[in-house]
């Protein structure tokens, strides 16, 4: 039998159970918005939420459902082949319930909707068009998927009004058709987020990727050159855990040195912003970042 992995001290978080964290949950009650950071149950969801004086209030909110017509092997979302119809009611709710909760900066992602003709793209651009009109002053990024490639769909997205537009390219190429879902390719992902800054140049665009999913520093430093060649601004780097048994094993454990010399590599390079760390998420204080760093 194989040894069991065990986690470095440097991954070991606490569990999000704090006052804080508690009052927010009660007042999200009315809201009825479905966040990331409590269905996956984010450590760092004390930190985003807690805003106050000095710090941002962050959340990422999920829309168009949570059945995903893909199958990544890193991904603990439910899989189906025909998810539910969509919420007509979806995007005038969703802006009216942010609005209402007093965020500075928030993430709207969704699953990937291959089954819809034009992959939900309309039903994004209409949430994030009817927000920044409520609350013209909150930073609004989107993470959407690939939209298979249609570039009228990212163009609809990214038109649409929001400040950062996001898509993941989860690893490097060579690792892609393993780690993610065969129809999200590498290089569909890269022209997406070049799309995106054609057709909108004051958008910032942003990517992460997961480590220690057997990826060599030269594949890596590979992705970072080509995110450049289509001007992707930011770019996240942090450790791949895995969710259950079912999923993809964690191949190694990226020391903490090895994610700040990554850092180093990327900034040479020429993102406006890197976050490089094990516990770093695509939306871990991502207003601060943006606020503090670019959107002054
Ligand atoms: Fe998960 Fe996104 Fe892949 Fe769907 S497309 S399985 S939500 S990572
Ligand atoms: Fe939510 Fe992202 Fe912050 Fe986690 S890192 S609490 S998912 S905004």
């Amino acid at each position: 039998r194989a040894p069991k992995q065990r986690l470095p001290d440097w991954l070991k978080t606490d569990i999000p159970d704090g006052e804080n964290y508690s009052r927010i949950k009660r007042n999200l009650r009315d809201l009825k918005l479905h966040t990331v950071c409590e269905e996956a149950k984010c450590p760092n969801i004390s930190d985003c939420w807690g805003g106050g004086e000095h710090q941002t209030a962050t959340a990422t909110i999920m829309l168009m459902g949570d059945e995903c017509t893909r199958g990544c092997r890193f991904c603990s979302v439910k899989t189906s082949k025909a998810p539910k119809p969509l919420d007509i009611h979806e995007p005038e709710n969703t802006a009216e319930a942010i609005s209402r909760w007093g965020l500075d900066y928030v993430v709207l992602t969704s699953v990937d909707r291959d089954d819809l003709a034009d992959g939900g793209s309309a039903h994004f651009a209409e949430t994030i068009s009817k927000l920044k009109y409520k609350a013209p002053k909150i930073l609004v990024e989107c993470l959407t998927g690939d939209f298979q490639g249609d570039m009228e769909c990212v163009a609809r997205v990214a038109t649409s009004g929001l400040d950062v537009y996001a898509h993941n390219i989860e690893t490097v190429e060579a690792l892609s058709p393993y780690v993610r879902d065969p129809r999200a390719k590498f290089r569909q992902s890269i022209a997406v987020l070049a799309h995106a800054k054609k057709v909108m140049p004051t958008l910032l665009t942003k990517t992460s990727m997961m480590l220690g999913c057997g990826e060599t520093e030269a594949e890596v430093i590979h992705a970072m050159d080509e995110l450049r060649k289509a001007d992707v601004d930011v770019l996240t780097l942090g450790q791949y855990m895995r969710p259950t048994k079912k999923h993809m094993k964690v191949h190694d454990y990226i020391k903490p040195e090895v994610f700040e010399k990554y850092q180093k590599l990327a900034e040479e390079r020429g993102f406006k912003y890197v976050a490089s760390g094990p516990l770093v998420r695509s939306s871990y204080k991502a207003g601060e970042f943006y606020i503090s760093n670019i959107l002054k």
